[in-house]
């Protein structure tokens, strides 16, 4: 591995933000008609509530090595910008944390108190598995602590503990086939719905069609984690190499595409090689804030 903790984790953060920032375009239904020539829509490309949860979770690991949850919490509130495209429970949540509000108990309380299942974990954390990518025991553990502090439903930790050592896996492992991919993460993921997704996830891996994978596993359009991470896997698994192409494939399905499209983004940028992420993309997105405390990349 080439890269520091510090460094793999912060470009995994632009590789999410490349990738919110352009998935987010596709909600204007004009843009679809660049899809036939794969031409990038125009700029520029704003990010959304992924991209500023993830720098929370980053910022968080830069200044305290660790996820503290109730320092991820306040950070989360503090940083809470509605016009980002938060979903409605986190439109609820935040300003409560941020007033105050215990974050344990309204986290517990959501949805008649059976927590979150949203996509919410999986879409912030890909920077955390990079983080920890050393030590996929560690990577669980800061994965599902992060989870916790908005999403209490097992499913809704799952998908981030998928997405963080996905993430990792491609730090560390880049050489390892599409199916031997699946199993490394699928071995660590809590059974339920999102592993069984990953399961038919490998099964579908030799079909080559993204509609048919994303009609199979789903394309976050539920908004859930189940619904949502197994398909970002599919694509992960077969085109982690190539960044511009696991773009336009997750795009191209449809659903919840800015945190589809956020979540192939952090995975596939965790191998630390900031170059792999197209030049002309890079000019038209956002810039990360400064309070994330990441230097920018070369433009
Ligand atoms: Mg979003």
């Amino acid at each position: 591995m080439a890269a520091n903790p510090s460094t793999r984790s912060a470009v995994s953060l632009h590789g999410l933000a490349l990738g919110d920032a352009f998935g987010s375009q596709f909600f204007a239904l004009a843009n679809y008609r660049s899809f036939p020539d794969r031409t990038p829509p125009a700029g520029p490309w704003e990010w959304t509530d992924d991209t500023q949860m993830a720098c929370c979770v980053h910022r968080v690991l830069a200044d305290h090595g660790v996820i503290d949850q109730d320092r991820l919490a306040a950070s989360f509130a503090a940083r809470y910008e509605p016009h980002r495209g938060y979903g409605a429970a986190m439109v609820r949540m935040l300003p409560l944390v941020h007033g105050g509000g215990d974050w344990r108990a309204l986290s517990a309380e959501l949805f008649e108190g059976r927590g979150s299942w949203g996509n919410g974990a999986a879409m912030r954390v890909a920077p955390l598995g990079a983080w920890f990518a050393d030590d996929l025991t560690e990577v669980v553990r800061q994965a599902v602590l992060s989870a916790e502090v908005t999403h209490a439903h097992p499913e809704g930790v799952a998908g981030a503990v998928a997405v963080a050592v996905a993430a990792a896996t491609v730090a560390t492992e880049p050489g390892l086939p599409a199916e031997g991919f699946l199993d490394r993460i699928a071995e660590h993921v809590p059974p339920g719905m999102v592993r069984d997704g990953i399961a038919e996830a490998r099964r579908l891996l030799a079909v080559d069609d993204p509609g048919l994978a994303a009609r199979t596993l789903g394309n976050g359009s539920r908004i859930s984690a189940q619904d949502t991470v197994p398909f970002t896997l599919w694509v992960t698994a077969r085109e982690r190499h190539d960044f511009e192409a696991a773009m336009w494939t997750t795009a191209a399905v449809g659903g919840d595409i800015d945190t589809t499209c956020a979540i192939v983004g952090g995975i596939i940028a965790s191998s630390g090689h900031a170059d792999r992420l197209p030049a002309e993309w890079r000019r038209r997105c956002e810039p990360l804030p400064d309070w994330a405390g990441v230097p920018p990349l070369d433009r």
